[in-house]
């Protein structure tokens, strides 16, 4: 049987009409004219006064952590269950990861126990809408806002989802986007800084430009361009720029196959779900899901490893994460250990995802399917 990858790279139709444009239109580096109109389609469809492209998510997280000025011994709050990237960023800036434990249902930070972790040396808390469903945001927001502590969103796995009817990206001070190849809208490698409080907005443009004032030279603000602050080079080529908007453009059907994709594995798989006491995502009333991916919840680490090798025996992938964060090797070194957050140490083992890409057809799904009602 043919393989069933966990995810493979989409292309929505236009990504080589677009990238050859960019290419005949000879400004194939940064902030050409398929950047500004990536910028202008995420401001107008999230709600944000300006979106801004970078090489990937994580150097959005880096570009956050230089604009929130983090300086050594500067505490972050941020899950433990959590890519590495959201809390590396600012760990590269000498900040101190203060590891937070998730709520059992929506696998998101459990904002009842935000306000014990918070010290006069909290400068930012970082919620990740994980799986694209949303954070408890009135309250993350009611809290930070208590203490003067500033709100980034890390949503990589979120964009154009939504907590009661507002567009997540558009509750923290900034919020950063993923368009890596396993995210919902790809360029292969990329990302965006979404500002939101535009007191960031000017040294975000320098930051993004090895910290020069470039972009204040070009709209003719300044006569010369030089060096101003910190910075490096989070711009990505235009070529990619033009590989997103063809996605981006389309992201209405886009969004639609996923939601089919979700919904029939949900539908499809209930009854055995029920029967061998599997869980599935929950997502509260109040939040509109991303469709970013679809988890199963196993009763155990073992029942997770057979179903991983029993699909692997049919040809089909299957993948776990995350290892939480403050039981990694470098997170130890910064004193995690067994019992910190033991929500996250539970459902790591457990957790299991199903392949899940734009293009997976529905024969390949029900196969898919097929091969789960066959494990006992
Ligand atoms: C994918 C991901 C990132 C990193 O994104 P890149 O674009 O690969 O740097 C960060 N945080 C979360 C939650 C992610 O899923």
């Amino acid at each position: 049987m043919p393989p069933i990858p966990f995810n493979q790279p989409f292309v929505a139709g236009k990504e080589i009409e677009y990238i050859q444009q960019s290419i005949e239109s000879r400004h194939t580096c940064g902030d050409g004219s398929f950047t500004k109109k990536c910028h202008a389609l995420l401001e107008q469809a999230v709600g944000v006064p300006k979106a801004l492209l970078t090489t990937s998510c994580t150097h959005a997280l880096e570009m956050a952590a230089l604009l929130l000025d983090i300086q050594p011994g500067d505490e972050v709050i941020v899950p433990s269950f959590t890519f590495v990237t959201t809390i590396n960023a600012f760990v590269l800036r000498g900040a101190k990861p203060v590891f937070i434990d998730i709520r059992p249902d929506t696998l998101n930070l459990d904002e009842s126990k935000l306000e014990q972790l918070i010290t006069p040396k909290t400068k930012t808390i970082i919620p990740v809408h994980y799986a694209g469903i949303s954070c408890e945001m009135e309250e993350i927001l009611e809290i930070a806002g208590r203490y003067g502590i500033t709100v980034i969103e890390d949503n990589a796995h979120g964009l154009f989802g939504k907590y009661k009817g507002k567009n997540l990206g558009t509750f923290g001070s900034l919020a950063t986007q993923s368009f890596h190849e396993t995210k919902n809208f790809s360029c292969g490698e990329g990302g965006a800084l979404l500002i939101n409080d535009t007191r960031y907005l000017e040294r975000a443009e320098i930051i993004r430009e090895k910290g020069t004032n470039r972009s204040r030279f070009f709209r003719g603000q300044v006569d010369k361009y030089t060096w101003v602050d910190l910075g490096s080079s989070y711009l990505p080529a235009d070529m990619l720029a033009a590989y997103l908007y063809a996605q981006l453009e389309v992201r209405e059907a886009i969004q639609a196959k996923r939601q089919q994709i979700w919904e029939y594995y949900y539908e499809q798989l209930q009854d055995w779900a029920q029967q061998h006491n599997i869980r599935f995502p929950i997502v509260p009333k109040h939040c509109e899901q991303a469709y970013h991916m679809f988890y199963l919840l196993m009763p155990s680490l073992e029942k997770r490893q057979a179903l991983i090798a029993h699909l692997k025996a049919q040809n089909i992938s299957s993948v776990f994460h995350y290892l939480p964060l403050h039981l990694s090797d470098m997170g130890r070194k910064l004193g995690g250990k067994e019992g910190d957050c033991a929500i996250t140490e539970d459902i790591s083992d457990r957790l299991l995802r199903l392949p899940f890409y734009n293009g997976l057809t529905l024969e390949d799904q029900a196969r898919v399917v097929a091969s789960i009602h066959d494990f006992h």
